[in-house]
């Protein structure tokens, strides 16, 4: 078995989904289970619809039902397929004014629900025979982090026990679930990855593939740099710095289910077949770069927490973490000393209140509108000069670099800078370390 991911551009029009069915076609043999993603921009259109005023959200309800039935019109299919799906948004909006997480995910889930019955039902015309899923249907059973869930644990015996019995082609949601009281929740934007990473895992699937528009994971993002190179192949642990440290073309969580049960992930290109992609895997052979990619995230957040106690004093920073765990607030980048600490988050939930419990033993400050920059490789650690380079070519081009923090595992260094110099900073280091 093998689960195949479609991104939003690849159901991004009619054209696409023709594209899409013959590549889910050409893989028949190896029993595929399909997750996809909502038609591209249509997750975006969900959210502004939840948000707007009772006035604009019938425009936008229509531009949504348009899209989608140009779509089904294009590809000769039955428009009445989405005909509930649109009953049920109505609802949602006429019965919800107001928007909080809970109903937010909701109004999000609608993407998937619709391009799923659209790419069945292509598949079935062309000779296919599939079925659209609700993940739920399934058995995908969430937290109640609206927003944000993660899987419980008996959606991977709920997946493998409903799939293995199924002699349909699958075509399911990517990025929801429901909660054991039956509330629709999602995985966080980009969860469609994640998703097809948990399938993959629940079913054992000999392999993971993440179909995109881009041929693989590059050595940065193409849309910075327009000859960044794709990788052939990567290691699970650089795949997971790379994804959590910016590289969109994967969502942070999706290597570890499959790393789990060590399933390699296959990220290839829809618009571009004969290209191979990047292969995932758990050990790699030695690539001639050192440094195999740069990464960056923009709209950081730096907080530095100066103690105002003696030097020595300890419990600092059990403090400090104690308070950013308690509001659940992750923390990108850290760097200490004895007295200070530098980390950067990406989001201001919670802010104010952390700020507030940790004014009697520090001093903080909070610069916004920064960016993160990774420089990413299993063998950096082991290759004197790398940092000196790093250096050397953005000091040449006067760019401060704020912060430095290098992971544990010491495939990754991180640097912040300030967002008006991020593009030029990927541009330098990109030559620098790829001469191009
Ligand atoms: P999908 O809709 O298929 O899920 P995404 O837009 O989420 O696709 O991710 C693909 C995009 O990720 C690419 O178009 C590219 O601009 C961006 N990206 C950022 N960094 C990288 C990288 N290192 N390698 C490849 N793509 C990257
Ligand atoms: N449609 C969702 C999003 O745009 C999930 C995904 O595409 O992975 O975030
Ligand atoms: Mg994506």
């Amino acid at each position: 078995m093998i689960v195949m991911k479609f991104g939003g551009t690849s159901v991004g029009n009619a054209d696409r989904i023709t594209h899409t069915v013959d590549i889910i076609k050409s893989y028949a043999g190896k029993k595929p289970v399909i997750v996809v993603s909502a038609v591209g921009g249509i997750t975006d259109r969900l959210i502004e619809l939840a948000n707007a005023a009772k006035g604009k959200r019938k425009e936008i309800l229509e531009a949504i039902r348009k899209i989608h039935n140009d779509i089904i019109n294009e590809l000769g299919l039955d428009e009445s397929i989405l005909e509930e799906d649109f009953k049920e948004l109505d609802n949602l909006i006429n019965n919800n004014k107001t928007v909080d997480a809970e109903i937010l995910d909701q109004f999000q889930t609608f993407g998937e629900r619709m391009s799923s019955k659209i790419v069945a039902m292509q598949l079935n015309k062309m000779g296919v025979t599939a079925q659209a899923f609700n993940a739920w249907d399934l058995g995908f059973a969430t937290t109640d982090e609206f927003g944000n869930a993660e899987p419980l644990e008996e959606t991977f015996s709920n997946l493998n026990n409903n799939i293995k019995k199924l002699n349909v082609v699958p075509v399911i949601t990517g990025f929801m679930g429901k909660t054991k009281n039956g509330e629709i929740a999602t995985l966080g934007r980009g969860g469609s990855d994640y998703t097809a990473a948990i399938i993959g895992n629940a079913v054992d699937a000999d392999e993971i593939q993440i179909w995109t528009d881009v041929d693989g994971i590059m050595s940065t993002d193409p849309k910075i740099v327009s000859n960044a190179m794709p990788l052939e192949e990567v290691s699970f642990a650089e795949a997971s710095e790379l994804a959590y440290f910016g590289a969109k073309v994967l969502h942070p969580k999706t290597i570890i289910p499959a790393m789990k049960k060590n399933i390699p992930v296959r990220v290839l290109n829809s618009f571009s077949l004969k290209n191979k992609g990047t292969v995932i895997l758990n050990k790699v052979a030695k690539s001639k770069h050192v440094v195999k990619a740069i990464t960056y995230k923009k709209n950081i957040i730096v907080v530095n927490i100066v103690s105002t106690r003696m030097l020595g004093a300890y419990g600092f920073l059990a403090r400090i973490f104690n308070t950013f765990d308690k509001y659940k607030k992750s923390v990108d980048v850290v760097s200490t000393s004895e007295v200070s600490v530098s980390l950067t988050i990406d989001n201001e939930n919670n802010l104010a209140s952390i700020i507030d419990e940790m004014k009697d033993i520090a001093i903080i400050h909070v610069s916004k509108g920064k960016a993160i920059i990774s420089v990413v490789g299993e063998g950096m650690r082991n290759t004197p000069g790398l940092a000196g380079r790093r250096f050397g070519v953005l000091g040449d081009n006067k760019i401060n670099v704020e912060m430095i923090s290098q992971g544990a595992s010491g495939i990754n260094t991180t640097l912040v800078v300030d967002g008006k110099d991020v593009v030029n900073a990927v541009k330098c280091l990109h030559e620098e370390y790829f001469g191009c």
